[in-house]
């Protein structure tokens, strides 16, 4: 039956074994990373900021000339210290919070690059931010399937999904001709059972000794 739990479940283990081995070849460095995110959400979080900063500024100033009560006495005697805390404040809370649109802007821009259902994992991550903060987006980190990557033969770009090069039909996912696990096509021995991968060298002539049985 298909709709065994245990072999669903063994199903989308072997998956994401895959989709981790695929993704360990990706050299992500975290500034090209960031250029993902858009640059008008940037742009729109600098001026929320800038703009939260003069009206926070103005606030305080009209307070304090009114002689209310803000930070306590002790500060509110002294405006450029209340200045200074009222900036800490709100520099502080605009960090968590560009974070965290970042962190959505990042998500969808990735999802869609890799080919996921990026308004599903947006909308994922959203949900999640106000409860479980970066819950959505540890999630995602695991689950996200790998970037296209060029084609080991002819160098075309191929999907992480695809199985065959379209353009020369070479074998994406070579698996060990012994344990039948996937292997990467630069490995000279499976990384499982240590056959030799070596092209030419026949199966039968491996030097290793094979598994009793
Ligand atoms: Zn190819
Ligand atoms: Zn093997």
């Amino acid at each position: 039956m298909p709709d065994d739990p245990q072999d669903l479940k063994s199903s989308f283990n072997e998956k994401m074994r895959l989709i981790r081995f695929r993704r360990k070849r990706e050299k992500l460095r975290f500034w090209n990373e960031f250029k993902l995110v858009p640059r008008w959400l940037i742009w729109t979080v600098v001026v929320l900021y800038v703009i939260a900063q003069i009206i926070g500024q103005y606030v305080l100033h009209y307070q304090l000339g009114h002689h209310m009560d803000v930070f306590g006495p002790d500060l509110d005697n002294d405006p450029g210290a209340a200045g200074a805390a009222l900036f800490a404040i709100i520099t502080g809370a605009s960090l968590v919070l560009a974070f965290m649109v970042f962190m959505v802007g990042y998500v969808n821009k990735d999802a869609k690059r890799r080919g996921m259902h990026s308004a599903l994992w947006t909308f994922l991550v959203i949900v999640l931010l106000p409860g479980y903060f970066v819950l959505g987006f540890i999630i995602y980190l695991l689950m996200r399937e790998p970037l296209p990557f060029n084609c080991p033969q002819c160098g075309t770009i191929v999907g992480a999904r695809f199985n065959f090069c379209p353009n020369c039909k070479c074998n994406l996912h070579p698996a060990c001709p012994q344990c039948k696990r996937e292997v990467a096509e630069t490995d000279k021995f499976c990384a499982y059972c240590g056959q030799d991968l070596q092209p030419g060298a026949p199966a039968e002539a491996r030097p290793l000794p094979s598994v009793p049985g």
